[in-house]
């Protein structure tokens, strides 16, 4: 049984070599790894600023900062779990449909092995191809959404496949158990009720950002939790959700966010969540001068796999995939 985890700081600088996440090997394998890092850097299903093509790369490079103790859950994510930088998925530039086939060939022999897909955008687009892939492994799976923006809109400028409809599409085509997933810290300026109100509709709890501000990181852990029970969970997160002050490097802010310390607060309350898969995605380096976004970006990623790592710690991971 291989073993893979980053190098030793002591033998070569951090900031020495080939940039891979976390410093880790980058080998396409799905044998003895629990999770795989994998970049999906397709833009062009974004209706504003473009640029999160280059959002794995500037990840990477942010990423070989971090070490692998996480103070706060008292866990090395390397004593626990093995994983890779996978590389990235071969995507084609201004086609998504071609796209979201590479995205779904790419990732479904990781689901069906049972590893942890850790996708870095690339725009939101890019779920559906991944949701698509995981439903073929679990059936429909919960999902948790962290975004200042629903993205369940029917279509934008006349199309119907683009980084603010994934969702909508998504439940359309019977990849999400709407009954356990939940969206969480939508703010921002609508066009009207009718944009909650579509989300509800499809059968998604809402937390919006004013709700979260309110009732805290606690309370909101523990709605998350009820939501999605024992369900197999995606969790997809557009650092939009994080306050343009801590995450300006993105192409669509929205006043009224989350710091980091909030953001890693309320993670750290979902800790019990079967997690099968995450991505991470609108990250745009071009608008990101101090590389601050690029930064907590891997921050978050890191404490997802911090979370997975106490799960193995504690052996209370409860994961089933789909007999077929
Ligand atoms: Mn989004
Ligand atoms: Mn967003």
């Amino acid at each position: 049984m291989r073993k893979y985890y980053p190098p030793s700081a002591s033998a070569a600088p951090r900031y020495a070599g080939i940039k891979t996440f976390l410093r880790l090997p980058h080998v396409k394998t799905t044998e003895d790894i629990d999770f795989a890092i994998l970049g999906i850097p397709f833009d062009s299903g974004a209706s504003f600023k473009v640029g999160s093509r280059f959002g794995p790369g500037a990840v990477r490079e942010a990423s070989v900062l971090m070490r692998n103790f996480n103070l706060n859950l008292d866990v090395n994510i390397f004593d626990y779990l093995s994983g890779v930088d996978y590389g990235d998925i071969n995507i084609v530039p201004g086609y998504i449909h071609e796209t979201y086939k590479a995205i779904e060939e790419g990732l479904q022999p990781l689901f069906n092995a049972g590893i942890i897909p850790i996708s870095i955008g690339g725009d939101h687009s890019i779920t559906l191809g991944e949701l698509r892939a995981a439903a073929k492994s679990f059936g429909p799976v919960a999902l948790v959404h962290f975004d200042s923006h629903l993205d369940t809109w029917d279509e934008i400028c006349g199309v119907k496949y683009t980084h603010a409809t994934p969702f909508r599409r998504a439940c359309e085509e019977g990849l999400i158990d709407a009954a356990h997933s939940i969206q969480v810290g939508i703010r921002g300026s609508q066009y009207g009720p009718e944009d909650i109100a579509g989300s509800h509709e499809l059968g998604f709890e809402v937390i919006t950002a004013n709700e979260l501000h309110e009732i805290g990181m606690k309370e909101a852990g523990r709605r998350i939790r009820e939501r999605t029970q024992n369900s197999q969970v995606f969790f997809s997160f557009d650092i939009d959700f994080c306050d343009p002050s801590c995450a300006p490097g993105t192409g669509t802010i929205e006043i009224g966010g989350f710091t980091g310390y909030e953001t890693l607060s309320l993670l750290r309350e979902m800790k019990s969540l079967n997690f099968i898969g995450m991505d991470l995605v609108e990250v745009l380096p071009g608008i990101d001068p101090a590389g601050i976004t690029a930064y907590l970006a891997g921050n978050i990623i890191h404490e997802v796999l911090a979370m997975i790592a106490l799960q193995k710690k504690n052996k209370n991971r409860r994961i089933k995939k789909r007999s077929n």
